[in-house]
């Protein structure tokens, strides 16, 4: 009966602390999201508790029933929002959804071709330190010098050069659409599965803004938390049975023991937002949104690569300013907008300075942010920048500052969570 404040106020503390920052700075980070209220319900609900090793109707404890109802709910919502047959969704993370993939599909030592960490792909498919480089032999593709789209011709000779059992399309710095007709005539050429990591776009794939994996991947794996909106965890979707069945195993006893049934009931709580007509209208303004800060960040001097996006997400080359990812990251915090630095297609920095900083606009856009918003983010990211160029890493202080203050009272406009 005690509330979090009184039994555990250092932990409260925290926790407000925490949604006093996410009201009050702008969230460009392309992987979060700012989920429904319904959505953090769910997963702070007494299903926490449960234990359901297993799956609806066979599982290895007593008094399943009702999180069973919420599983199949999620279960047959996702497979509703993406047109496929087959949906497991207690992945844990999208690390272990893909990880559950590779000990379905897979042995060690099985060759992998997936995309570099350091062209966009992610850490999961094949780059060193990850298991996946470990255990794998792991060739990676990129994307070409000229305009770094996806060098699918590269794709087909390392495939034809290393006859992988899998690749992997897909990643988490990827602003353009990828071909899935292409990568599926270059899997069969070789007789591989081909597995498409849709963690970034799912939440346009579900609305009908983004090419749809299906019917070209044999198997399609997501974070549910990204432009999906929904609780933190992944999820593994497929038409095939033979398949279904493995990942099935691979996920339970494989790789996983019981199930977070808190969070499983709040992804069918977000699956069911995701079917609703609004979040058509959603993600037609996460696009929107995302071509006018890219247009207007080019007008203020700076690069996109590929010249811009078609997703929620861009890379913005700062070597037109002659300033690095990092130290943009950290002036840009300072000014209250939050973004990650990133490296960029060839980037002559190292991955913990980098030319590049990644800006998506999911969570703004749920916040209720619209073109003109975006616009004038990306003259504010500007400003900041030149106060950088100008005086070193140390920034322009003032201009910071100012920018600070109107951030804030942007924020203020667009109030986050009314009711905590
Ligand atoms: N796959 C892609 C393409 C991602 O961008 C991410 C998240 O960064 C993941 C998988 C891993 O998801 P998680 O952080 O939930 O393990």
């Amino acid at each position: 009966t005690e509330s979090l404040a009184t039994r555990d106020p250092e932990v409260a503390k925290a926790i407000g602390l925490e949604l006093g920052r996410q009201r009050d700075e702008i969230e460009l980070i392309a992987s979060e999201n700012i989920v429904s209220a319904a959505v953090m319900e769910a997963q702070g609900s007494v299903l926490t508790n449960k234990y359901a090793e297993g799956y609806p109707g066979r599982r290895y404890y007593g008094g399943c029933q009702y999180v069973d109802i919420a599983e199949n709910l999620a279960r047959d919502r996702a497979k509703q929002l993406f047109g496929c047959e087959f949906a497991n969704v207690q992945p844990n993370s999208g690390s272990q959804a893909n990880q559950g993939v590779f000990q379905a599909l897979l042995k060690p030592g099985d060759t992998i071709l997936g995309m570099s960490l350091d062209a966009g792909g992610h850490l999961t498919h094949g780059a060193k330190p990850n298991q996946s480089g470990k255990w794998f032999n792991a060739v990676q593709y990129g994307v070409r010098k000229q305009d770094s789209l996806i060098d699918y011709d590269q794709v087909q000779e390392l495939a034809t050069e290393h006859q992988p059992k899998m690749i992997i399309a897909g990643g988490s710095a990827i602003p353009r659409q990828v071909d899935f007709a292409k990568m599926r005539e270059i899997a069969d050429s070789v007789g591989a599965y081909l597995m498409v990591d849709m963690a970034h776009f799912a939440g346009l794939v579900a609305a009908g803004e983004h090419p749809s994996p299906f019917p070209y991947a044999d198997v399609a794996t997501t974070t549910t938390h990204k432009t999906l909106r929904g609780p933190r965890g992944g999820m593994i979707l497929t038409n095939d049975a033979e398949i279904a069945k493995k990942v099935n195993s691979a996920i339970f006893p494989g790789i996983q023991g019981g199930p977070l049934m808190h969070v499983i009931a709040g992804k069918a709580v977000a699956f069911g937002e995701a079917l609703r007509p609004e979040f058509k209208e959603y993600q037609k303004q996460v696009r929107a949104n995302a071509v006018a800060l890219a247009d207007q960040l080019m007008k203020g001097g700076l690069d996109i690569v590929t010249g811009g996006t078609d997703t929620h997400v861009m890379l913005v080359d700062l070597r037109p300013k002659g300033v690095k990812g990092n130290a943009t990251e950290n002036a840009l915090g300072r000014a209250h907008i939050t973004c990650n630095k990133n490296g960029i297609p060839f980037d002559p920095e190292k991955p913990m300075v980098t030319s590049g900083i990644r800006l998506g606009t999911p969570a703004g856009t749920t916040r209720g942010f619209g073109e003109a918003e975006f616009r004038q983010i990306a003259d504010w990211i500007v400003e900041v920048v030149d106060g950088l160029a100008a005086n070193g890493e140390d920034g322009n202080g003032e201009v910071e500052a100012k920018v600070k203050a109107e951030v804030q009272a942007m924020c203020a406009k667009f109030p986050m969570y009314p009711n905590l």
